[in-house]
């Protein structure tokens, strides 16, 4: 790692001046300069390496610079750099292959986006023509994507300046027994009543105007919330008995994320289509998809699809795809990600949870974590207040500005550190991340009041 700053502070002038940012408020942001990175790292120009526990939202299962995937691009940039979706092409009927070959059940086809939200947006549009319904039913602790449609599904703040932008989207609540909707005091309460709340929200709705019911396995960016043992079941029985669609959002917890290859493949659940990006060539190529049963396939084989994007399936993207799954699958990645969340990250942040007061609840799984953080444990009063921005959310990002003094590069959202490094990393940068975290949490214990 070399440093220069004068470059670092030139890129970061340009950036300041023509580049709009997503999610900010364009004046009150100073995005940092990255030089570069490798597998769990990443580095600025003035030469201050972060282990990165954020994956860059959730995205590089790989880690950075895998060196087989970029090999990948750089031998698909010089044969074929791209061609129309229309035409058949080599590294896209390979990774579709792969992938239907992945996924559960009888999902075998394969429709390429350029990222979740599109995926999203697609996935709705079958379920709609192929039921001739609808209305689609979507978690309020969610996250589907910022067009609008899926971000009419999404059920987070993020959502709310851009309603009404989708007719026909109905959210429920989803299990959470850390902060029930449902004051259930077990897993198995929290359970039969989030499925009770489902099956009433359908009868209300009126089934028959139902499409799809989406959700995520396990819910990523709003809280790394991992299902009671039968609640995906329960999900997909009541969309059996309704005609309604299964749609599982596997954008942030498909590709090894919870040690699986899906996430639903930890609940042996076949959902009808399964939408997926990020860790599918750990975003390399802008790539998403959505993966389709056979039955909803068939409706569309003599009637067209209604949809296409001029990338869909573009070959750099899915080249890369090819060289991330054969890596997953050389490589061992999803079991990787199983044994380094059993038996290395789960007891180490444990441990955090015994010496930090401000630990509210520890839960995840493969490589899929968050840190609840609370001012008293006995209340579960937040360490923040839920959507806090400015001096209401200071508490949190004073504890990210530790955490980043400490070398560690945090994923946070609302009171919660979310513990989501590549699934190739090693137990000793595991270790490496939970000491800058130790250091940190005593910046959010200073906040706890219990
Ligand atoms: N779905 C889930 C579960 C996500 O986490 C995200 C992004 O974080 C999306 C959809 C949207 O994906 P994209 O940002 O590629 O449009």
């Amino acid at each position: 790692i070399s440093a220069d700053p004068d470059a670092g502070a030139e890129i970061r002038r340009l950036d300041r001046t023509h580049v709009f940012h997503s999610w900010s408020a364009q004046g009150h942001i100073d995005p940092l300069p990255v030089a570069g990175g490798h597998g769990s790292y990443f580095w600025d120009y003035d030469g201050t390496r972060y282990l990165d526990f954020s994956s860059q939202l959730v995205n590089l299962n790989l880690g950075h610079q895998h060196p087989a995937v970029v090999a990948a691009i750089q031998e698909q940039a010089g044969k074929l750099v791209t061609i129309a979706p229309a035409f058949a092409n080599d590294a896209r009927s390979e990774a579709a292959r792969l992938i239907a070959e992945v996924a559960p059940g009888d999902l075998n086809s394969v429709f390429f986006t350029n990222g979740g939200a599109e995926a999203t947006e697609n996935a709705a549009r079958m379920a709609r023509l192929s039921t001739g319904r609808h209305k689609v039913m979507a978690a309020y602790r969610s996250y589907h994507g910022s067009t609008a449609g899926a971000i009419t599904m999404t059920g987070d703040p993020r959502r709310w300046a851009s309603e009404p932008a989708m007719a026909g989207v109905v959210h429920y609540w989803g299990p959470y027994l850390y902060r029930s909707p449902f004051f259930a005091t077990t897993e198995e309460e929290e359970c039969e009543r989030a499925l009770a709340h489902l099956r009433d929200t359908i009868m209300v709705e009126g089934a028959h105007t139902v499409a799809a019911i989406i959700l995520e396995p396990v819910v990523g960016t709003n809280g790394i919330l991992v299902p009671p043992e039968n609640y995906l079941a329960g999900v997909r029985a009541l969309c059996d008995e309704f005609g309604i669609v299964m749609i599982a959002d596997e954008v942030m917890a498909g590709f090894g994320r919870c040690g699986e290859w899906f996430a639903v493949d930890r609940w042996n659940v076949t959902p009808d289509l399964i939408t997926f990006a990020k860790g599918v060539n750990s975003g390399y190529v802008p790539l998403g998809g959505v993966i389709i049963s056979d039955s909803i396939a068939e409706y569309f084989r003599d009637r067209p699809f209604p949809g296409g994007l001029t990338y869909s399936g573009h070959p750099l993207a899915c080249a890369s795809a090819v060289a991330s799954i054969t890596a997953f699958h050389d490589e061992r990645i999803v079991e990787n990600a199983r044994t380094l969340g059993q038996d290395t990250i789960g007891p180490a942040l444990r441990g955090l949870a015994e010496r930090h007061p401000s630990v509210g609840e520890v839960r995840g799984l493969g490589v899929f974590w968050a840190l609840e953080l609370v001012r008293d444990r006995d209340t579960r009063e937040p360490l923040v207040p839920f959507n806090a921005t400015g001096d209401d959310a200071r508490p949190m990002t004073e504890f990210a500005a530790e955490c980043r003094k400490h070398g560690l590069w945090p994923f946070t959202h609302f009171n919660r550190t979310h513990v989501v490094p590549p699934c190739n990393t090693s137990p000793e940068e595991i270790a490496e991340g939970v000491e800058a975290l130790d250091a940190a949490l005593e910046v959010a214990d200073r906040y706890y009041t219990g």
